[in-house]
């Protein structure tokens, strides 16, 4: 009797409450808002942003999307809980509404930093490539400056159109690009840091990636932004072309006709490092063909193949994701700890958001048979050498560990 007079009371909250919420749900949500807006203007700028947004912006944005042999969306909308939760998805929710194929832009501002997801929906039986592996071999696209929109919108319907019909990619003007940039040569701190890394002993590493390890996993269970949806950063069949590509690089500049004969030392010892990290990139990539952390594992070693029999130092790559520029700055991350990062990295840690990362899945259940979405550095690393180490990022011993584990039964 108590707990019927119980549920009375609630449902009588409830009709209290009632009124109330059909007035809130009447505002429409963020992409029923952005693709009306469409139906008069492929631009759609929020109302909010509107009174101070440059025009001159808005002028480059509306001329690139004009000059595209495909429809071109763009939303430029304030950064809200709505888009901190549903950014990933948004391209997607909104190409339902619209309906038509084309590249769907969101881009969201908080403070001036300009971020967002893009999608390139074709029409049935387009041939092209996939936008996401025209922007893997753009290499300069993390040194776009992100304080405007225009830059970052611009690029992206160029990437669009080279994956739509293999155009060229055209040169990004210099004004587009930080100032700071890294083809230049590594600036003097870089190269003390980069000493460092490839200074310290491997025993000494170990130790170091251990308690770096554990301060990462006491991270582990806080809640990622984007939720164990979406989808990863990069597909499988992308990852092994592009590790396929560094390996025949690295290949080369090993073969070259210079690095075979007449060495001095020093070269003896950068053939055998370049060799060495060939072999174990060589060996990921043929023993998990199907792997994404086998192929990043292998790319990463490979490019620093390449490197170091050109005459350069190696470079550890960008902990957060490998397949990004490699990690020329040394970031603070969590708890204090100090991680070898890209320059696009660096900036955002620096504005204080948290890179998401390299997303791969992860098998999760009682079976391991659900999976998720997840940043790599939470898969157990006792699982996997490429994750251990941060791809060579936390401790340059990865080629040890693959060969290590070549020799192991699979
Ligand atoms: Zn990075």
């Amino acid at each position: 009797m108590l707990s019927r007079l119980r549920s009375l009371t609630v449902l009588l909250a409830l009709l209290v409450v009632l009124p109330v919420t059909p007035a809130r749900a009447a505002t429409p949500e963020l992409p029923d808002r952005i693709a009306a807006g469409w139906r008069t203007d492929r631009i759609y700028l929020d109302p909010r942003l509107a009174p101070a947004f440059p025009a001159a912006e808005l002028t480059r944005i509306r001329t690139a999307a004009s000059t595209a042999a495909f429809g071109v969306y763009v939303a430029l909308v304030p950064q809200s809980p709505y888009t901190r939760e549903h950014l990933v998805d948004l391209p997607t929710l909104l190409q339902a509404r619209v309906g038509q194929p084309g590249l769907y832009i969101v881009r969201v501002v908080s403070d001036d930093y300009w971020s967002g997801e893009e999608e390139l929906f074709r029409a049935g039986g387009l041939k092209g490539r996939s936008l996401v592996s025209v922007q893997l071999d753009d290499e300069k696209r993390y040194d776009i400056i992100d304080n405007r929109p225009a830059p970052g919108i611009v690029r992206t319907i160029q990437e669009a159109a080279t994956a739509y019909d293999g155009r060229p990619l055209p040169e990004i003007p210099g004004a587009d690009l930080e100032p700071e940039r890294e083809d230049r040569g590594l600036s003097v701190t870089d190269r003390e840091d980069l000493s460092a890394y490839i200074g310290i002993g491997v025993g000494a590493v170990a130790g170091f990636a251990l308690t770096l390890w554990l301060s990462l996993r006491r991270k582990r269970r806080k809640q990622d932004p984007r939720g164990p949806f979406g989808k990863p950063s990069v597909s499988v069949a992308q990852l092994r072309t592009k590790a396929d590509q560094y390996i025949r690089r690295a290949d080369r500049a090993i073969e070259r006709p210079g690095l075979r004969t007449k060495l001095s030392v020093r070269q003896l010892d950068q053939r055998d490092d370049a060799t060495r990290r060939l072999d174990a990139a060589r060996a990921l990539r043929n023993r998990q063909p199907d792997d994404l952390l086998a192929l990043a594992g292998a790319f990463v070693l490979a490019r620093q193949a390449e490197q170091i029999a050109g005459g350069s130092p190696v470079q550890p790559p960008c902990f957060f994701d490998p397949t990004h520029q490699p990690g020329t700055r040394t970031v603070t991350w969590q708890d204090d700890v100090e991680v070898p990062g890209c320059t696009h990295c660096a900036q955002a840690l620096a504005k204080g958001r948290r890179p998401l990362g390299l997303r791969v899945w992860r098998k999760t259940g009682r079976f391991g048979h659900d999976r998720e979405i997840v940043s790599y550095w939470n898969l157990d690393p006792e699982d996997s050498p490429m994750v251990a180490t941060g791809f060579g990022a936390l401790s340059d011993d990865l080629p040890e560990l693959v060969a290590e584990r070549q020799d192991e039964p699979r």
